[in-house]
């Protein structure tokens, strides 16, 4: 379509280095909302070290399979670590976050077990869901009430029900009200699975997530899920949870035990990236006073922000996908890189563009990019 239309591809742009509040592409240096570094942390020379020191002591990968052929030192740190963040047992890494959910779900569920999903739930938990063969079911977004109406009607048809929601929605920044579920999953005895890519960093005073934000406390969540590649600086994903759940999944699931361990030094940045985190709180408001007058701003200039809370995620909707992918462009044009969310990642009629908010930003920069947003959106048609 866009180049029926000669408009240039936003998509698979070369950054030159690391992108935080700025980001260098062919040699410019432009404003940056399109990465999810949100506490600054990838580029910390301190992370940098401590992946540097793993490599040394023990190579780019870890060659293998953990169960087969062993570990190394920071997989049960980072592990233990994680745990510990979210006060509960144990926890176990994959190398990819899509693949935690892919696999947990698929190994865990069968077909005579039931799923429910938050309708904007994202597509890991759906992929999963449909290689665990269990049956599938969604509810309007973070409604509750529609999740316990579903239990009351379906709950008797299955053995196990796994409840699917996420702490801060990826695409549309709004937060779970992750107390109710745990109210409804106990009335109805079943499991609550939290994806919390997007909260960890983001949510709750030290940045532990919707756990803290909401005041539900680790064991009263089944199934913890967070992943590597957004506030802690590196890549993959994990699962924390009861004991017996990890063990299950150490030994089960095939997203584990048939893949290679994660590269010790992808380990060893999460690992320090997540020290940091908790040593410097300070980041964590930073990232919630910038997300907030985001938030504000772009109301003021009566930008469609939908649902948008103002933590790390805002989008403004423009309803049309080559509306977003024109003022996407237009706005690197003026030196402000931010994507384009269109069908079918989203409906046609909200595609948007997600600005992913960084504690590194500045307010002189969050106001410049929110002015210029409105400007040039007042100067563009959907046509
Ligand atoms: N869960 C959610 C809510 C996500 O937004 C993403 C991707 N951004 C994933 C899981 C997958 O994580 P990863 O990109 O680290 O594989």
């Amino acid at each position: 379509m866009g180049e029926r239309a000669e408009i240039a591809s936003p998509f698979f742009k070369v950054h030159d280095g690391t992108a935080a509040d700025t980001t260098v592409i062919d040699g410019r240096t432009l404003l940056n909302y399109s990465t999810y570094n949100y506490l600054g942390l990838n580029g910390d020379r301190r992370v940098g070290a401590a992946a540097k020191a793993a490599i040394d002591q023990f190579g780019t990968s870890a060659s293998a399979s953990r169960l087969v052929s062993g570990e190394r030192p920071p997989h049960r740190a980072l592990e233990t670590a994680l745990a510990g963040l979210h006060g509960v047992d144990d926890a176990l890494v994959f190398v990819s976050g899509h693949a935690t959910n892919v696999t947990t779900i698929g190994s865990l569920l069968g077909p005579r077990d039931l799923i429910l999903h938050d309708r904007l739930i994202h597509n890991s938990i759906l992929v999963g869901a449909q290689l665990s063969g269990a049956t599938r079911l969604s509810f309007a977004h973070n409604d509750w009430r529609a999740a316990e109406a579903l239990l009351a009607e379906h709950r008797m048809r299955h053995e196990k029900v796994l409840v699917c929601v996420e702490g801060l929605y990826s695409m549309d920044g709004d937060v779970c009200p992750l107390d109710k579920f745990v109210e409804v999953k106990r009335r109805h005895k079943a499991l609550l699975m939290v994806d919390e890519a997007h909260s960890i960093g983001v949510l709750g005073a030290t940045g532990r997530g919707v756990g803290e934000h909401c005041g539900v406390g680790g064991p009263d969540v089944d199934i913890w899920m967070g992943t590597l590649s957004k506030t802690l600086a590196s890549c993959g994903g994990y699962i924390a949870g009861a004991a017996a759940l990890i063990e299950l999944l150490r030994y089960n699931a095939p997203g584990f035990v048939y893949s290679v361990g994660m590269a010790p030094p992808v380990a060893a940045a999460a690992l320090e990236s997540l020290r940091i985190m908790l040593a410097e709180p300070e980041r964590v408001s930073a990232l919630q006073r910038n997300g907030q007058r985001f938030l504000e701003k772009s109301r003021a200039r009566n930008l469609n922000t939908g649902l948008s809370e103002g933590y790390a995620v805002t989008p403004v909707v423009t309803g049309g996908s080559m509306l977003a992918v024109k003022l996407s462009n237009a706005l690197f044009d003026q030196g402000i890189s931010v994507q384009p969310i269109i069908y079918p990642a989203v409906e046609e009629r909200s595609a948007r563009l997600r600005f992913f908010l960084s504690s590194a930003h500045q307010a002189d920069q969050l106001d410049r990019t929110v002015n210029a947003v409105a400007d040039t959106l007042e100067t563009l048609s959907e046509a």
